[in-house]
């Protein structure tokens, strides 16, 4: 499962930084938009994640958001939401493990929806 998705494509853009860069930290202002930290995820040599090079930090704000997410339907057909699977997850038990729903904005189907959300 990929963590932020959209707020990530938003941010690499801002930033002008390439793929390897994740965010790490994702909080809402009191303005209402959000405040991406995140630096270039890479391996040591071990094979351990690391967070390298310096952190960088940006602004997004939710019409930001809300255009990348019809920017990737458009661009992938896929549901923005579900990122294709038609499903999310619901929960997590230590016995069961992930436990998968429908998704409610596609309905299972994955594909993207013509109407915006
Ligand atoms: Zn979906």
């Amino acid at each position: 499962m990929i963590n932020w998705p959209h707020e990530n494509a938003v941010a690499r853009r801002k930033l002008g930084v390439p793929a390897e860069w994740t965010i790490y930290s994702l909080e809402i202002l009191d303005d209402g938009n959000y405040l991406a930290k995140g630096a270039i995820e890479g391996t040591t040599v071990a094979g351990k994640k690391k967070w390298m090079g310096r952190e960088k930090v940006a602004t997004i704000a939710p019409a930001e958001l809300r255009e990348e997410r019809m920017r990737y339907e458009r661009t992938t057909g896929k549901c923005h939401y579900c990122l294709g699977e038609g499903k999310v997850a619901a929960k997590w038990e230590r016995d069961v493990g992930t436990t998968y729903a429908t998704c409610k904005r596609c309905l299972g189907t994955g594909q993207a929806k013509e109407v915006t959300p």
